[in-house]
């Protein structure tokens, strides 16, 4: 596909014999908001591991503009410009708002983005964390503990510490899972506002969060594309519908 940013081929993932993800070929278009949907255990996850440097392929190639990034490391794939938004484990309940930001602004360190540095050495990542917090609308939150937002916060949080790489392309894993209608809705704005400049490929189970923001849309199933196109298209596909009712 011309203008594709991100590219899999033939991409295969085995665990113990069994394929989790059965050859797998994938284009994202530069600056698309590119939906990855499927039942459940239709190696959507998995795809998103292979895709970010967590899981080692058993076949295939990925490519993020041109660059060949198979086998990389995942800070290597998020140094190259592939970004996930961290998860809600990996924050430090007692360190603030901002700090998160500060530390995964400083960037890594020999022992990682963890290691603890002064705050001489944090303050003058401080703005940058406020514009961060800014665009997720977490501002407000700057001085609290992250360990005291509510749940949809923490996501937002997430997601401000996966743009501190400023990537070329944002991975999204389930970014509305759990939340309730407000956080939802909120949540569909967040991914407009920070999509712009940007490619995002967003795993997610809601199909109005899908038809709300996603430009193209692969079904997967059995870790194989069952169907990809623009969601008005896929969405009255037979197959999807009964890939969705055999769940
Ligand atoms: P989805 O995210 O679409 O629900 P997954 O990628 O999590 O699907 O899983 C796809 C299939 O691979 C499932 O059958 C799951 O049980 C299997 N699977 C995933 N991870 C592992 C693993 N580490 N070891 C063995 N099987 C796995």
């Amino acid at each position: 596909m011309t203008g594709a940013i991100l590219t899999a081929r033939g991409l295969a993932k085995e665990f113990r014999g069994f394929r989790a993800v059965d050859g797998v070929d994938l284009d994202v278009a530069e600056g698309s908001v590119h939906a990855l949907v499927g039942p459940n255990g239709a190696g959507k996850t998995t795809l998103f591991n292979l895709l970010t440097g967590f899981l080692p392929a058993t076949e295939g190639t990925i490519a993020l503009g041109g660059r060949d990034l198979t086998g990389r490391r995942p800070e290597q794939v998020a140094r190259a410009g592939l970004a996930r938004s961290f998860q809600i484990t990996s924050l430090f309940p007692e360190q603030t708002v901002r700090r998160h930001l500060e530390l995964a602004l400083a960037g890594p360190t020999g022992l990682g983005w963890r290691f603890w540095r002064s705050d001489k050495a944090l303050a003058r990542f401080s703005d940058r964390a406020d514009e961060l917090l800014d665009q997720v609308g977490l501002l407000e939150f700057a001085d609290r503990p992250a360990g005291t937002l509510a749940y949809g916060r923490k996501r937002a949080l997430e997601l401000a510490l996966a743009l501190s790489l400023d990537p070329k392309v944002l991975l999204l894993d389930e970014p509305t899972a759990g939340m309730g209608t407000e956080d939802v809705d909120r949540t569909v704005e967040l991914v407009r506002r920070v999509r712009e400049g940007r490619t995002v490929v967003m795993v997610e189970h809601n199909m109005s969060v899908v038809s709300s923001l996603a430009d193209r849309v692969t079904v997967l199933q059995s870790g194989r594309v069952l169907v990809e196109g623009p969601y008005a298209e896929i969405r009255h596909d037979p197959r999807v519908i009964s890939a969705y009712l055999g769940d």
